[in-house]
C-alpha cells in the first residue's frame, strides 16, 4: 500500500505546479493531477508546498575540533536535519595526517552506521599528499565518495599549493571534484599575532583577523590554480561580496566554478562579535566569520541570479560551555554554528516569503543543485517517478518561532533565537516512509548513499 500526497503544489527548480504524488515502497511511483487513489493511504496536502527532500552538502557531526567534540553526533544531527526537511546530508570524513583515506573513511563509517536517521554520504578530506593518497582517490570514487575537501587555512589541514595543484590534477583523472575552504592563512596568522601583541583577545578580534579580502584573495588564488589544472571546483561557505567578484572573473574566463553559501552568511552580521558579553559574542564564532549587511545583500542578489549554486549549513555545533574555552583568547573558541534543523524554514521565511527568491530558486539551492553537484541526481533532488520518495510537506500558512526551547539539535543555543518563521514543516518522508510528523521525528533508518560524478 502506497501513500498518496493529494492536492498540494509540487515544487521543482522550474516552478510550482499543482499535483498529487504517489509514494510506493521507497520510490515515487507517480506525479500528476487527480491520481487515482487505489488502495493508497491518502494525505491531504491542500495548501501545502511539496519540495524534494532537502540535501545539506556541508555538515560536521561527531567531529573533534580543538580538543573537543561537536555537540551533535550522527544520531542527534540527523534527527534535527530531518525535522527541518533535510533528508540527506553529506558530512566530511577526515583522516588524520599520516593516515590513509581508508582509515578516515572507516572511522566515519563507525561514527555513522546504525545511528543516522537521514540518508547520508561523505566528502573525503585531503589533508596530506603522497603516492598512496593519490592512488586512494580512485578507490574512494569506486566506493561512492566522489567529492573531496581541501583547506587553504588551518595548518593541520593544509597541504600547500604545489600538492593542492597535484591533487586537482589527480581528481581530474579520476572524475572527482574538490570543495575548498578559501582564506589566506599567512596573513590571518599575522593579524592574530598583532591582536595578541595588542592584548585584543576578545571575540571582537575574530572577524578583524579574518577580513573579507583574505577570503577573496584565496578564492582568486584557488581559481587561478584550477584554471591551470583545467578543473571545476567548489567554493564552500563563500561569505563575502569580494569573493563573488573573483568567481565572476573566473566564470568570464570560461571556468566552471560552483558556489556554496550558508544561511548565517545570508542572515547574520559581524556586529554580533562586538557584544561585550563574552558568550553572546563567542556563540557566533565560525570561519569564515559573519560579514556585513552589504555582503548579505550581495549574496541574496547572487542567489536570485543563479550565481550561487547551493545553500548548506556547515552545521558544526558546540555548547556554550564548549564555547567558553576562548574566554581569554578568541583563537581557542571552537568554531562553528548549529543550523542543520533550520535551513529550510529560514530560506523560506527570509527568502521566499520576503520576496527575495522564489520557491523554485529555493528548490534549486536546497535540493536540485546539491543532488547534481554531489552526484546523486536523479535519485535525489526532484519529485519524479523513479526518484527516492524524499518529500518535504511545507505549510506556508503557518507561523512559528525558532528557539532553543523547541529545537532538537543537541546544543543549548541557536543563533536564530526568537526569529519568527512564516512556514512550518508539517511532514517529511524519507524513501517513501513518514520520517517526521509535525515536529516529531519518528525512527527512520538512514542509509549511506554511494554517489556518482558531479553533473551540475
Ligand atoms: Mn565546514
Amino acid at each position: 500500500m502506497g501513500t498518496l500526497l493529494r492536492g498540494g503544489s509540487v515544487v521543482s527548480g522550474q516552478g510550482v505546479c499543482r499535483g498529487d504524488v504517489l509514494l510506493e515502497g521507497e520510490k515515487i511511483a507517480a506525479v500528476g493531477e487527480n491520481l487515482p487513489v487505489g488502495d493508497a493511504n491518502v494525505v491531504d496536502c491542500t495548501g501545502k508546498l511539496l519540495f524534494p527532500g532537502f540535501i545539506d552538502g556541508h555538515t560536521h557531526f561527531d567531529l573533534e575540533v580543538a580538543g573537543t567534540i561537536t555537540a551533535d553526533d550522527f544520531a542527534t544531527g540527523s534527527r534535527a536535519a530531518l525535522r527541518g526537511g533535510t533528508t540527506m546530508v553529506v558530512d566530511f570524513a577526515a583522516p588524520d595526517k599520516g593516515e590513509t583515506l581508508a582509515a578516515g573513511l572507516e572511522r566515519w563509517r563507525r561514527k555513522s552506521e546504525g545511528k543516522t536517521a537521514c540518508d547520508y554520504g561523505f566528502h573525503m578530506t585531503i589533508d596530506d599528499w603522497n603516492e598512496g593518497i593519490s592512488r586512494e582517490l580512485g578507490e574512494m570514487m569506486d566506493q561512492g565518495i566522489t567529492s573531496f575537501k581541501m583547506y587553504m587555512t588551518y595548518p593541520a589541514m593544509m597541504i600547500g599549493e604545489g600538492d593542492m595543484y597535484r591533487a586537482l590534477l589527480r581528481l581530474k583523472e579520476v572524475g572527482g571534484i574538490a570543495g575548498v575552504h578559501c582564506e589566506n592563512d599567512g596573513v590571518i596568522r599575522a593579524l592574530v599575532e598583532d591582536a595578541r601583541a595588542g592584548g585584543r583577545m576578545a571575540p571582537a578580534s575574530h572577524p578583524r583577523t579574518r577580513p573579507a579580502p583574505l577570503e577573496a584573495e584565496a578564492v582568486g588564488h584557488l581559481l587561478r590554480m584550477a584554471q591551470l589544472a583545467d578543473v571545476p571546483v567548489i567554493i564552500v561557505h563563500l561569505s563575502a561580496r569580494e569573493s563573488l567578484e573573483e568567481v565572476r572573473a573566473a566564470r568570464r574566463r570560461g571556468q566552471r566554478v560552483y558556489v556554496e553559501t550558508c544561511p548565517h552568511y545570508l542572515l547574520l552580521e559581524d556586529s554580533a562579535y562586538d557584544n561585550p558579553d563574552y558568550l553572546e559574542a563567542a556563540r557566533f564564532v565560525c570561519a569564515p566569520p559573519l560579514r556585513k549587511r552589504a555582503d548579505q545583500e550581495a549574496l541574496w542578489e547572487a542567489l536570485r541570479g543563479g550565481e550561487i549554486d547551493t545553500v548548506a549549513t556547515d552545521h558544526c555545533s558546540f555548547t556554550l560551555a564548549q564555547k567558553r574555552a576562548g574566554q581569554y583568547d578568541f583563537t581557542r573558541i571552537p568554531g562553528g554554528l548549529p543550523g542543520v534543523e533550520h535551513r529550510g524554514v529560514l530560506l523560506y521565511t527570509y527568502g521566499v516569503a520576503a520576496g527575495r527568491v522564489t520557491a523554485a530558486d529555493m528548490c534549486r539551492v536546497l535540493s536540485e543543485n546539491p543532488a547534481r553537484l554531489y552526484g546523486c541526481w536523479p535519485r535525489k533532488g526532484l519529485i519524479a517517478p523513479g526518484s527516492d520518495g524524499d518529500i518535504v510537506v511545507l505549510d506556508p500558512a503557518s507561523e512559528g518561532t525558532i528557539s532553543v526551547d523547541n529545537h532538537v539539535q543537541n546544543v543549548d543555543y541557536t543563533p536564530y533565537e526568537g526569529w519568527r518563521t512564516k512556514c512550518s514543516i508539517v511532514q517529511v518522508y524519507l524513501r517513501g516512509n513518514l520520517a517526521a510528523d509535525r515536529g516529531q521525528v519518528l525512527n527512520p533508518r538512514g542509509r549511506f548513499i554511494p554517489r556518482g560524478r558531479c553533473c551540475l
